[in-house]
């Protein structure tokens, strides 16, 4: 069997939890203060999906988004999307529909999935993106939708192996 390698693009605007996302599935920890190792582009992880071998490689950026400032070498060649929003940032919510933009410009229609990260943290932000809310927006841009925690590691396997199914029913 040929080994399926997809590279996945995590996007969003900082501070939503994507390199604690990658480095938590690929090297199952989770820090408070994680910073990407210089000279980094991607972490990897294996799995299984029907009986074939799935080399995932999840590519982070080094904090350009914030700066709006993600080069098109990020995003060539991508194969699949995960765009996140964190439950305690409203703006990183509401700019998911540009994420979602730049995305389909550079590589046009991918298997993606929208992402509400940092629901451990739901309790003290009450209201400030509702679950009816965020659902709409999934439904609008036409995205399966999960809630996860990277630090409690909540759903975080899941949001890849559905990457990883979509990617191979195409
Ligand atoms: P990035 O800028 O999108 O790559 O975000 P980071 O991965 O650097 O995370 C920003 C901050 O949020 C860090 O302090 C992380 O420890 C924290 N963080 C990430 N995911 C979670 C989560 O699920 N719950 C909580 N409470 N904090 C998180
Ligand atoms: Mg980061």
């Amino acid at each position: 069997d040929m080994e399926v390698a997809i590279k996945v693009v995590v996007v969003g605007n900082g501070a939503v939890g994507k390199s604690s996302m990658i480095q938590r599935y690929c090297k199952g920890i989770f820090t408070k203060d994680y910073k990407k190792t210089i000279g980094v582009d991607f972490l990897e992880r294996q799995l299984l999906v029907n009986d074939e071998d799935v080399r995932l490689m999840l590519w982070d950026t080094a904090g350009q988004e914030e700066f709006d400032a993600i080069t098109k070498a990020y995003y060539r060649g991508a194969q699949a999307c995960v765009l996140v929003f964190s439950t305690t940032d409203r703006e990183s919510f509401e700019a998911i529909g540009s994420w979602w933009e730049k995305v389909e410009i550079e590589v046009g229609d991918i298997p993606t999935v929208l992402v509400q990260n940092k629901i451990d943290l739901l309790d003290d932000t009450h209201g400030r993106i509702d679950h009816e809310e965020a659902e709409g927006l999934a439904k609008k841009l036409k995205l399966r939708f999960y809630r996860t925690s990277v630090k409690e590691d909540l759903n975080v396997n899941e949001v890849f192996k559905y990457l990883a199914d979509k990617y191979l029913q195409r």
